[in-house]
């Protein structure tokens, strides 16, 4: 099989919890995620932030620690060695996520956040520029865009807002030879009807997946197992640089 030279990859929250990461909306092996246990109102809108600035910023800060103490593992280095070696010989691997870590990066690999990163923070009174955040956010924190007080939030995309890179997604899909799903549970739109646009444009698709997902019938191919034994074996099809 020759290695397609345009590959578009999604993942998902799959791809985290296998570093520890718990989810957000679950998955297999009891995980119920996260907005089981809280109410992602509160948590993950804008209206929740304005309501209770403190719990949501230590709801961040929490997991913003937690995830400096997880690592990649062999999924992320696949997809790493992969769009490598594809920009290497002219080739693209565009790697768009869901998840608000940096495993990826800390893995090698470029990669699109459509829902935001986590270990960032802006100011939504000023739509000030990203910065990393160092430690934790507080509600004291200030500005150094605006000045503002109180308005510095984590550069995650919460419920109401619209996805980034949207554009630029699209763009690489339609000129896609290949779309791959990994560790998503196919239920969060719009990266849930990426599938349906791979197909209308007839471009190969596939599923790299616990369980079969949601929409599992909409792919052309499927393989069922954790991302960091199936992705490895998936890459391995090709023999990489
Ligand atoms: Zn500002």
């Amino acid at each position: 099989m020759t290695l397609p030279q345009r590959i578009l990859v999604l993942t998902g929250s799959g791809i985290s919890a296998e570093s520890g990461i718990s989810t957000y909306r679950g998955g297999a092996d009891g995980d119920k995620g996260l907005w089981s246990e809280v109410d992602f109102q509160k948590y993950a809108s804008p209206e929740g932030f304005a309501e209770d600035p403190e719990g949501v910023q230590d709801f961040y800060n929490i997991r913003r620690a937690q995830i400096r103490t997880v690592e990649p593992n062999p999924a992320h280095y696949a997809l790493a060695r992969l769009q490598d070696h594809l920009s290497g010989q002219g080739g693209s691997l565009t790697l768009v996520t869901q998840n608000v870590d940096d495993l990826h990066e800390r893995a090698g690999a470029q990669t699109l956040h459509m829902h935001g990163e986590i270990l960032k923070g802006f100011c939504d009174a000023c739509d000030s520029d990203r910065f990393t955040v160092k430690a934790n956010l507080t509600t004291t924190d200030k500005c150094q865009t605006c000045g503002q007080a109180g308005r510095v939030r984590p550069d995650v995309v919460w419920f109401g807002e619209m996805p980034y890179h949207l554009d630029a997604i699209y763009a690489a899909l339609s000129s896609a030879d290949l779309f791959v799903s990994i560790g998503t549970s196919g239920a969060v739109y719009p990266a849930a009807g990426f599938v349906q646009e791979a197909q209308s444009a007839g471009i190969a698709t596939m599923e790299l997946n616990l369980e079969p997902s949601d929409n599992h019938w909409a792919f052309d191919e499927a393989i069922h197992g954790p991302a960091a034994e199936v992705v490895p074996e998936w890459t391995a099809r090709w023999d990489l640089k």
